[in-house]
C-alpha cells in the first residue's frame, strides 16, 4: 500500500479539506502516515491569510526537496502536492520556486487530485481554475473506522468562501464567492458522522452564519433553521459554528442560542477593532457600539455565553487613540478565549495599498498589550469555572493513568480522576482547580444531555 503524509496550515476549514483528501485517497490505495519520512505522496494544505503563514510553505518545501532526493537515490518515488490558499493565490510561481513540487491544486479542486496523481511526473501540473461542479459530489465519503479514528468531536463544512471583502483579507480571493450546501448534503453527512459515534458536531465555513442554503422543502434555510434540524438526530449532543461575522448574526440565529441546550453557550465573534474608524476602513460594515449591543442581545438570550474573537493591530493608519479604541472593546465585552495578529499586508488586497502602514516596532508594542489584556481575560475566566458543574464531553485517556480528558462547553480541557468512563460519554464535573491550560475536576453524575 502507498503512503500519503498531508500536513495542513491554518484554519479548521483546512483540517477538514484535509481529511476530505485523506479519505478520497484511501479509495485510491493510499494510507495514511505521520512520518514524512516514509510517504510516498506529501500532500501540504497551505494558508496564506499572513505573510508568515504564506512562507512557512516555502521553507517547509526545501526541506521536502531534501526528502525526496534522498529518496530518490534509495530508488523511491515521492510526490509533492501544494494544495490549500498558497496554491490558489500563487499557482504557477510555486513550480518555479519550488523544484520538488510536482502538483498544485486549489482549495475547490482537491477532488481532481487522484487524476492529476496519474500524470507523469515530468509533467508538471496546476489545477486552480473555480470549477463548475460541486467538489463535494465528487468526494468520498469517509469509512466508518476513519471517522472513529479522528474522535467523537467533528468538523463538517456547510459553507465555503465569502463575499465581505474586508480590505485586510484574501479569503474571497483565495476560497472564492460565497456557497451554501444544501441541507440534505449536510444532514447526509452529519447522520453518517453521528452513526460512527460522534457526539459534538462544529458546522464551519469562512462565513458559517452567512448560511443560506437549499432545503429539503425547496425554502433557503438560515443557519438558526439548521441548527435546529440538526439537534435532532441521535447521539449529537453538542453543537458549534465557526467563524461568523457580526453582520449575520439574524434573529433566529440568536434564538437558537436561548432555545436550543445542544447549541454550546460559546461563539467566536470576531471583531477586529473597538474604533470606528477603522472598521470602517476595514469594511466591516458596523460599529464598536453596534457589536456591544450586538453582544447585548446574544448574551440575553444565552446568559451563560461566553465569547471569543479576532482582533487585528497595527492595521494601516491606526492611530494610539484608536488602538485605545480596541483595548476599551475588549474591557467592556470581556473575551473567554481570542486570537490576535499584527496586521500584515497581502497582495492583492486594498488594505495594502494603503500609503500609512504602522511600523513593526509599534505592532509589536500594540500586540504584546492586547494580548496581556486578553490572558488576563481568559485566566478570569477559567477561575471563574472554578466550584461550577460543567458537562464534560470524554475525548480521551487523561495525562496520567486514571484520568479521563475532555472539554467543558466552552471548549476548555478539562481532566479528572475516573476508570469507568467511556469516549465519547457526557459526565458532569465539578471543577476544583484551574491551571494555566486545563481544568481539573471531579465527577459529579452523568452529564444533563447524556440521554440526547
Ligand atoms: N471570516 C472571519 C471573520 O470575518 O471574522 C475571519 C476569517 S480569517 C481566516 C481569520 C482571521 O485572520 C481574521 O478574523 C483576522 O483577524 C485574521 N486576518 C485576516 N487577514 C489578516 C491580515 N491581512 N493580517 C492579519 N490578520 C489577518
Ligand atoms: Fe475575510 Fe472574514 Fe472578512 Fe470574509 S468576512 S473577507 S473571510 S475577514
Amino acid at each position: 500500500m502507498k503512503k500519503v503524509f498531508v500536513k495542513s496550515y491554518g484554519c479548521q476549514m483546512n483540517v477538514y479539506d484535509a481529511e476530505r483528501m485523506a479519505d478520497m485517497l484511501a479509495t485510491e490505495g493510499y494510507s495514511e502516515t505521520k512520518v514524512m519520512e516514509e510517504a510516498d505522496l506529501v500532500i501540504l494544505n497551505t494558508c496564506h491569510i499572513r505573510e508568515k503563514a504564506a512562507e512557512k510553505v516555502y521553507s517547509e518545501l526545501g526541506r521536502v526537496r531534501e526528502l525526496k532526493n534522498e529518496r530518490e537515490a534509495a530508488g523511491r518515488e515521492t510526490k509533492v502536492v501544494v494544495a490549500g490558499c498558497v496554491a490558489q493565490a500563487e499557482g504557477k510561481e510555486i513550480l518555479r520556486r519550488a523544484p520538488a513540487v510536482d502538483v498544485v491544486v486549489g482549495p475547490q479542486n482537491y477532488h481532481n487530485l487522484p487524476s492529476l496523481l496519474k500524470k507523469p511526473l515530468s509533467e508538471r501540473v496546476v489545477d486552480t481554475e473555480f470549477p463548475v461542479e460541486d467538489k463535494f459530489d465528487h468526494l468520498p465519503k469517509p469509512s466508518k473506522a476513519a471517522i472513529r479514528n479522528r474522535g467523537v468531536s467533528a468538523f463538517l463544512t456547510i459553507q465555503e468562501g465569502c463575499d465581505k471583502f474586508c480590505t485586510f483579507c484574501v479569503v474571497p480571493y483565495t476560497r472564492g464567492a460565497e456557497v451554501s450546501r444544501p441541507v440534505a448534503k449536510i444532514l447526509d453527512e452529519a447522520l453518517r458522522l453521528a452513526d460512527a459515534g460522534v457526539r459534538e458536531l462544529t458546522l464551519i465555513g469562512q462565513n458559517v452564519n452567512a448560511y443560506h442554503g437549499e432545503g429539503p422543502d425547496g425554502a433557503v434555510w438560515s443557519l438558526g433553521r439548521l441548527l435546529h434540524r440538526l439537534a435532532e438526530i441521535p447521539g449529537i449532543a453538542r453543537l458549534r459554528y465557526t467563524t461568523s461575522h457580526p453582520r449575520d448574526m439574524d434573529d433566529e440565529l440568536i434564538a437558537a442560542h436561548r432555545d436550543l441546550p445542544a447549541l454550546m453557550p460559546y461563539l467566536h465573534l470576531p471583531v477586529q477593532s473597538g474604533s470606528d474608524r477603522i472598521l470602517d476602513v476595514m469594511n466591516r460594515k458596523h460599529t464598536g457600539d453596534e457589536y456591544r449591543r450586538l453582544i447585548e442581545r446574544i448574551r440575553k438570550a444565552q446568559p451563560n455565553l461566553a465569547l471569543s474573537s479576532d482582533f487585528i493591530v497595527g492595521f494601516p493608519g491606526e492611530t494610539d487613540a484608536e488602538f485605545e479604541d480596541t483595548m476599551r472593546l475588549i474591557s467592556d465585552v470581556g473575551f473567554a478565549s481570542s486570537f490576535s495578529f499584527k496586521y500584515s499586508p497581502r497582495p492583492g488586497t486594498p488594505a495594502a495599498d494603503i500609503e500609512t502602514q504602522v511600523s513593526e516596532a509599534v505592532k509589536a508594542e500594540r500586540l504584546a498589550r492586547l494580548q496581556n489584556l486578553l490572558e488576563m481575560q481568559r485566566q478570569a475566566f477559567n477561575r471563574g469555572t472554578v466550584g461550577q458543574t460543567l458537562d464534560v464531553l470524554l475525548e480521551k485517556p487523561g495525562r496520567h493513568p486514571g484520568q479521563m480528558a475532555g472539554k467543558s462547553p466552552y471548549l476548555q480541557p478539562v481532566q479528572f480522576e475516573s476508570d469507568r468512563h467511556a469516549v465519547g460519554e457526557i459526565v458532569t464535573v465539578r471543577i476544583i482547580q484551574a491551571g494555566s491550560n486545563s481544568l481539573f475536576g471531579e465527577w459529579i453524575g452523568p452529564g444533563s444531555q447524556a440521554a440526547a
